[in-house]
């Protein structure tokens, strides 16, 4: 990677704002770090990233995004060690997931030494802003929006790609009720399920609002033609523990390739837990919580790495999951962090050095 070949405009700010924020009392995704960075796509090329200040941007209202929602994202995190060291967990898979996001949306491709060129510059500027000890974090959001003007619903032929990042902090995530989805669908075969499309979330929130309203606070999706089978989340895959072997369902156009996802199935494989990759039905799930056979579910993803399911809703009957002593979700977040953290050898070599 010659990232350090890339031309960078930087402009610092003239003050940081970091004495302003309590970083006991973070509201996750609320307060940003001192610098974003943005590129734009013009005339069929990607121009010099820009470092500036986080702040306002102005756009069109005409600006394709609006109207047509040509957009995507992806979300990562920094860490930082007990000597200080900054790291990044799987990045490339992040790196090749925007692009594999944006090239369904008809968007063109970030070049790979322009990313981490302005990523890497972005976390040497706000390295303060990477806090170290517990669960502490630095979120990082790359998104492209479509910025071309005019109301025409077309493709787009200027983008913006940027990267804000959020300081995050060690917080304890409560376990969740979910419902399985039997009416609203997520994703459908050969749509944008795969992807980290902006209009996946926002179709989202009417049918978890209604799951809210019942006590419920996520839905598991299933697929969309029966309604039979477990998918994921919807910003979690997810993972259910029969017995003592752990199920999740194998990625498709319809699910998100998660990383925490595919990170937690070679950790089980490393533990000899063993980890079936297959349709994951409603029927079996159901049955295994009757027999007491069915242990845990989670859900993984970057934002809160896994979050327990206390129970869930299926034809209106409520199945409350056992409380058992040394948990896999529990187990795994820890193994998962100590890495994360460079707590332990990385045998993997998913780690990446910044700073
Ligand atoms: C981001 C996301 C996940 C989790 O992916 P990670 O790479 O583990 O953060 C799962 N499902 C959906 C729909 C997502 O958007």
């Amino acid at each position: 990677m010659n990232s350090t070949d890339i031309r960078l405009d930087i402009t610092k700010i003239p003050k940081s704002r970091i004495d302003a924020v309590d970083f006991e009392n973070l509201q996750f995704g609320k307060q940003h770090a001192d610098h974003m960075m943005y590129c734009d796509f013009i005339d069929g090329e990607w121009q010099t990233p820009k470092i500036v200040p986080y702040g306002p941007m102005q756009f069109e209202p005409s600006a394709k995004v609006f109207h047509y929602g040509q957009a995507v994202f992806e979300g990562m995190k920094a860490f930082k060690d007990e000597e200080d060291k900054v790291w990044l967990f799987r990045p490339e898979q992040n790196f090749q997931r925007i692009n594999k996001s944006s090239k369904r949306m008809a968007i063109p491709e970030f070049p790979e030494s322009h990313f981490f060129a302005s990523l890497e510059a972005l976390l040497k500027l706000d390295k303060d802003w990477v806090r170290k000890g517990g669960g502490n974090s630095l979120y990082i959001r790359p998104f492209v929006i479509a910025t071309e003007s005019g109301v025409s619903a077309s493709e787009s032929d200027r983008y913006r790609f940027m990267i804000i990042t959020c300081p995050a902090q060690a917080y304890y995530s409560k376990p969740i009720k979910v419902i399985f989805a039997q009416d609203y669908s997520r994703a459908a075969d050969g749509g944008v399920g795969f992807a980290k499309a902006a209009g996946n979330y926002g179709a989202q929130f009417y049918p978890t609002k209604l799951a809210k309203e019942k006590g419920l606070d996520q839905i598991i999706w299933t697929d969309a033609s029966s309604h039979e089978y477990l998918e994921e989340a919807g910003t979690m895959n997810i993972f259910f523990r029969v017995g003592d072997k752990l199920f999740t369902a194998p990625t498709n156009d319809r699910i998100l390739d998660g990383v925490t996802r595919k990170s937690i199935i070679q950790l089980a494989k490393d533990k000899n837990v063993e980890v079936v990759v297959d349709k994951v039905s409603v029927k079996q799930i159901v049955e295994a919580a009757k027999s007491g056979e069915l242990k845990e579910i989670f859900g993984t993803g970057t934002a809160a790495a896994i979050v327990r399911v206390e129970g869930f809703e299926h034809d209106d009957v409520y199945y409350d999951l056992p409380d058992i002593e040394e948990p896999y979700g529990t187990f795994f977040k820890k193994n998962l962090q100590d890495i994360q953290y460079n707590r332990v050898e990385d045998t993997h070599g998913w780690t990446r050095q910044v700073i």
